[in-house]
């Protein structure tokens, strides 16, 4: 039996509600699964009661989009995704972070709507909350405004979408404020839970050697492991993930990355025997102990 410790519900960008994973899960085999909503828990409550429905274990998580600049000299070219897992869903520091993250992403959609509309594109940000509305959406982001902008005809695709206007680099891409990385990991133990770094591939280094420095900058400060297994990672450098968490001692984890029909990933696509699972818990449990000493 295995699980799949990185899914995505309408909480965020994906299409299946948190309510419905559990049954999608149970489908393809999973014994248990990790909710990691981009920037918000809003979704862990649901998922949770679906998953004690169908008899499945229930993981509350959270993947916090965070500054890829750590310092001059430590500064990723692509984006830095942390993953919290184990968090409390409630929990005050996830509140806040949900809060400021949701702040500056309005401020940024409605940047990227104003630069389309500059571009001729006559989609409006009504029609980009109206989505996420009927979606029950938490966290609104560019997929959001790629599905209006396909469903519209502007853009054949999602994957169309961001390339030719909402990628890094496209005509309407426009820079989030960006949480730094040290924040997300405090706030991640203080609500108990484990702090990952989510598909290292997505930092966007040409080379090994800076991943390697760049994860030892955030085990600095406090990362408790590496999401060695990904739907984006080839066999070659999910082996050299685990290579490295091996020689830094820190946990691995792995998953799917599951967006529902907004991705082409199927849930279970990438899944990761029970006893790492049992680990990160067990990590989690003895961080909570560490924060209650004080130690
Ligand atoms: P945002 O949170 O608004 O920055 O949007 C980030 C999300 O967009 C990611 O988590 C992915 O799900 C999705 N995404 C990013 N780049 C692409 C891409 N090139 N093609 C399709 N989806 C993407
Ligand atoms: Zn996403
Ligand atoms: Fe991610
Ligand atoms: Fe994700």
């Amino acid at each position: 039996m295995a699980c799949d410790l990185h899914v995505h519900s309408t909480a965020s960008d994906g299409t299946v509600r948190p309510g419905r994973l559990a049954r999608e899960a149970r489908d393809v085999g999973l014994e248990a699964i990790a909710l990691t909503d981009h920037d918000t828990t809003e979704g862990l409550k649901a998922c949770a009661a679906g998953c004690r429905r169908h008899g499945l274990k229930f993981v509350p998580g959270i993947e916090i989009s965070a500054d890829p600049v750590l310092s001059a000299d430590t500064a990723a070219p692509g984006t830095l995704h942390l993953l919290g897992l184990f968090v409390r869903a409630g929990h005050p520091r996830m509140h806040s972070i949900a809060e400021r993250q949701t702040a500056a992403r309005a401020c940024r959609n409605a940047a990227i709507i104003e630069r389309l509309q500059q571009l001729g594109v006559k989609t409006t940000l009504e029609q980009v909350l109206a989505l996420a509305r009927a979606e029950g959406t938490a966290a609104i982001g560019r997929p959001h405004i790629a599905a209006v902008l396909t469903e519209a005809g502007y853009t054949r695709s999602i994957q169309d979408a961001f390339t030719r206007y909402l990628g890094r680099g496209a005509a309407a891409y426009i820079r989030r404020d960006r949480m730094p990385a040290a924040e997300a990991i405090e706030a991640i133990h203080e609500a108990g839970g484990v702090a990952l770094l989510a598909h290292p591939v997505q930092l966007g280094f040409a080379d090994d050697a800076w991943v390697d420095h760049m994860v030892r900058k955030l085990t600095d400060l406090g990362l408790d492991g590496i999401e060695t297994h990904h739907s984006d990672h080839t066999p070659t450098q999910c082996a050299a993930y685990e290579a490295l968490a091996g020689r830094l001692g820190l946990l691995s984890s792995g998953g799917s990355d599951y967006h529902g029909s907004r991705k082409d990933v199927r849930l279970g696509a990438v899944r990761m025997p029970m006893a790492v699972l049992e680990r990160l818990e067990a990590a989690a449990r003895d961080g909570a102990k560490r924060g209650a000493t004080g130690d």
